[in-house]
C-alpha cells in the first residue's frame, strides 16, 4: 500500500519509507527532515524529498537521457541539395536539375548548388520549365 511517505531513495536507490524528523532551532520548531528508513539518508526540506506518490512515476530518465536528433548535416549544409535549389525544376514525370538537363533526386548535392529564394520564383505568366525546353529542343 502506497503512503504519503513512500519515498524512492536517491541515496540507497530503493522504494523506502521516509521518517519525519522535526527541525529545531532554539527549541522552536522550524521545520521537517525526512529520512531514509532504509539507508538513514537525511533530505532537508519536503521539497527535496522524492516522495513516489508526489512524482507520480519514478524518475527513472531525466531531461539529459532524451535522445536527440541525428544532426548529419551542419545547419548551412542542410539545404544544399536540388530540392532546395533555384534551378530545381519539378514536372510531373522526373525533377531535373535547370542547368545540366539531368534528373536529379531533391536529396541530391551539387556543386552548383543556389540556394532558391522567395523572390526566384516565376513571374506572372513565366513558364518554369521553358528554360528547361530551350536546352531539350537547341535550334
Ligand atoms: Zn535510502
Amino acid at each position: 500500500m502506497a503512503t504519503d511517505l513512500e519515498i524512492r531513495c536517491t541515496a540507497c536507490g530503493r522504494v523506502s519509507l521516509a521518517r519525519v524528523e522535526p527541525v529545531y532551532q532554539d527549541f522552536k520548531k522550524t521545520g521537517e527532515m525526512f529520512a531514509c528508513t532504509s539507508c538513514g539518508h537525511r533530505y532537508p526540506s519536503r521539497a527535496e524529498t522524492p516522495f513516489v506518490a508526489a512524482a507520480g512515476r519514478p524518475q527513472v530518465f531525466t531531461e539529459a537521457d532524451k535522445p536527440k536528433a541525428a544532426q548529419v548535416f551542419a545547419a548551412d549544409e542542410r539545404r544544399h541539395c536540388c530540392g532546395w535549389c533555384r534551378h530545381f525544376i519539378v514536372n510531373p514525370f522526373n525533377q531535373r536539375c535547370g542547368l545540366s538537363n539531368r534528373e536529379v533526386e531533391a536529396t541530391d548535392v551539387c556543386d552548383r548548388f543556389s540556394a532558391l529564394e522567395e523572390d526566384d520564383k516565376p513571374a506572372d505568366g513565366a513558364d518554369p520549365l521553358d528554360a528547361l525546353f530551350k536546352k531539350k529542343r537547341p535550334e
